[in-house]
């Protein structure tokens, strides 16, 4: 039994046109951000180190005119000010405090990202994402997107589906789409599938996708989708 997940360019997305590789502006300034005892912003921190230094992503945010604006809660507006900063600033450390309070303030409720408290780098990242698609299209559905403007989802997202096929009979599922932002993999699993496949590295093109589809069925032992029930 094989459960297999298939990759799609996001719906729309064009990616060629508007991110051109190795050009001059691509060059993003480096600089650091503060993180002062007790602050534990470092999880915030290196989730916007992420997105200042995807292009795609710095240009896309820099030339949106409106948004549905939070006042002092606003994530949009927060992270438009951090990037302005690493831009102009002549400081080689910033604070990324509005941000964080930004973060606190409309994750509250949920007692996530709270000031002082640590918290996790990619959850950030991706709350982040999902707080600008309610900033650029408040009414949109999360799952279903399309709005030419959003950047999360026109830069993020990707549509998967999963379908689980049967190693004895061949038969499949119906295919199950859904929408990612960010896809988790397990790196020792990534790592083991590399090992096992050193031999075909050499001859397979596309040797990440297939890595990445056997790292994520490890450990998955569903049954025949057609309900067969095969001896072992
Ligand atoms: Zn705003
Ligand atoms: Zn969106
Ligand atoms: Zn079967």
């Amino acid at each position: 039994m094989a459960w297999v997940k298939f990759f799609r360019r996001p719906a729309g997305g064009n990616l060629a046109k508007s991110y051109q590789p190795g050009s001059m502006l691509s060059l993003a300034p480096t600089k650091g951000l503060l993180n002062e005892p007790g602050q534990n912003s470092c999880f915030l921190n290196s989730a916007v180190q992420v997105l200042w230094h995807m292009d795609i992503f710095r240009r896309s945010l820099r030339q949106l005119p409106n948004h549905d604006c939070h006042g002092e809660s606003c994530i949009f507006c927060a992270l438009k000010g951090i990037f302005s900063q690493f831009q102009h600033s002549r400081e080689r450390a910033l604070p990324s405090d509005n941000l964080r309070h930004a973060l606190a303030e409309t994750f509250k409720d949920e007692q996530r990202f709270q000031l002082g408290a640590m918290d996790d780098a990619a959850e950030c990242f991706e709350n982040i994402l999902e707080r600008i698609h309610l900033n650029i299209v408040p009414d949109a559905d999360i799952d279903s997107c399309t709005s030419k403007s959003c950047i999360t989802h026109q830069k993020f997202a990707m549509t998967l589906y999963e379908q689980s096929v049967c190693r004895s009979c061949g038969a499949s599922s119906d295919p199950l789409p859904f929408t990612e932002l960010v896809h988790y993999v397990s790196t020792t699993a990534l790592c083991h599938q590399a090992y096992d496949r050193r031999e075909e590295r050499l001859r397979s093109d596309d040797m990440f996708g297939e890595l990445l589809q056997a790292a994520s069925t490890i450990g998955d032992l569903r049954n025949c989708p057609v309900g067969v029930l095969h001896s072992a």
